[in-house]
């Protein structure tokens, strides 16, 4: 199969299959073409995922194609943008047809519960590797920054976090019991919170989405707001799966394991009081935004480490 068979085959008709009005033109050209509506700001960005480092030697390539669709797409709800397209950029060392067929399919499940048009793309043949640029849409100057959080602001987070982290424990177990499938499932399908982050604007005041943990992202905010800020570990919420399985450590995946993909934003106690059940119950307060720099974690000394450092290709962890 050549480059040409294999993108007709396995991509073109997923291209087809999910359009959003704001695709004039699709793949087959030299370029995609766009359409902004008036009164939008276009807002994008690139994700690369390499084997053996954002996802598992020989990882399920239906798994592949969904998370890596979503783990993208998660950055576009950080901001509160409406999701239009996306192009791949594929790396392969061989055109398997079987591997082609289950990454196809999980792309596809991903960009029709996500509403993403694949635009275009990119097919090489090297290591295993795969980069996607998303775009979506803002009303003008209405994208959520990491930016605007501000002293006294609440700091909520959604759905629950450490699950897919914990989940990294359990990817070559083969009998998973009933609460390490559950992890599992949030590792390889994760649901960024799009539909939230668009009802967000007017209400937060910074927003990030929880890829590499929760301290290290809301390190993020901090560092972009100039502020600091505590937050209390018994507020963080825990699905119960992982409180059975990993007992009183749960919390710490909670704070220091990535890939949820949730978000956590900051809200001004006002608007929070003045928000809709919808939101509130999508939301949990863990803390406040405070003057002081530094993290502070409830009930323990002094700030942490090194809020903000996160992973780190090119640098260590201590
Ligand atoms: P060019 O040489 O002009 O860069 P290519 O030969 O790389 O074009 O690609 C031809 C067409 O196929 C382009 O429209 C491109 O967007 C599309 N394409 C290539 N790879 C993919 C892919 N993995 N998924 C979707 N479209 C793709
Ligand atoms: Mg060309």
């Amino acid at each position: 199969m050549g480059e040409f068979e294999l993108i007709q085959k396995h991509f073109l008709p997923l291209a087809r299959s999910v359009s959003n009005g704001s695709l004039v033109m699709g793949p087959g050209d030299d370029c995609a073409i766009q359409r902004i509506p008036a009164g939008r700001d276009l807002v994008f960005s690139i994700d690369t995922m390499v084997e053996g480092i954002h996802f598992p030697e020989s990882y399920p390539p239906e798994y592949l194609g969904w998370r890596a669709l979503a783990a993208a797409t998660s950055d576009l709800a950080a901001m509160g943008a409406e999701p239009a397209c996306f192009t791949l950029a594929l790396t392969l060392p061989e055109a398997d047809d079987h591997w082609l067929t289950g990454f196809a399919r999980g792309l596809a499940n991903a960009s029709h519960t996500f509403r993403l048009a694949l635009a275009g793309g990119d097919t090489t043949r090297g290591p295993l590797s795969l980069s996607i640029q998303v775009h979506g849409t803002v009303a003008e100057g209405c994208g959520l920054r990491r930016s605007g959080a501000r002293a006294g602001d609440l700091i909520c987070v959604s759905g629950t976090l450490g699950d897919a982290g914990a989940a990294l424990d359990y990817l070559e177990e083969v009998k998973p019991t009933d609460d390490m499938a559950r992890v599992l499932e949030r590792y390889h399908h994760p649901r960024p919170r799009l539909e939230l982050g668009e009802s967000l604007f007017g209400l937060a005041t910074s927003a990030i989405d929880i890829s590499d943990g929760l301290m290290a992202d809301l390190g993020h905010i901090l560092e972009a707001s100039g502020a600091g800020a505590t937050i209390d570990p018994t507020l963080i919420p825990l699905s119960p799966a992982l409180s059975r399985l990993k007992g009183t450590s749960a919390v710490d995946y909670a704070l220091n394991a990535g890939d949820d993909y949730e978000l956590c934003v900051t809200i001004p106690e006002a608007l929070w009081q003045g928000a809709s059940e919808a939101i509130r119950n999508q939301l949990t307060v863990i803390g406040t935004v405070n003057q002081d720099a530094g993290l502070h974690i409830k009930d323990s000394p002094g700030p942490t480490d090194s809020p903000g450092a996160g992973f780190d290709h090119f640098r260590s962890k201590a």
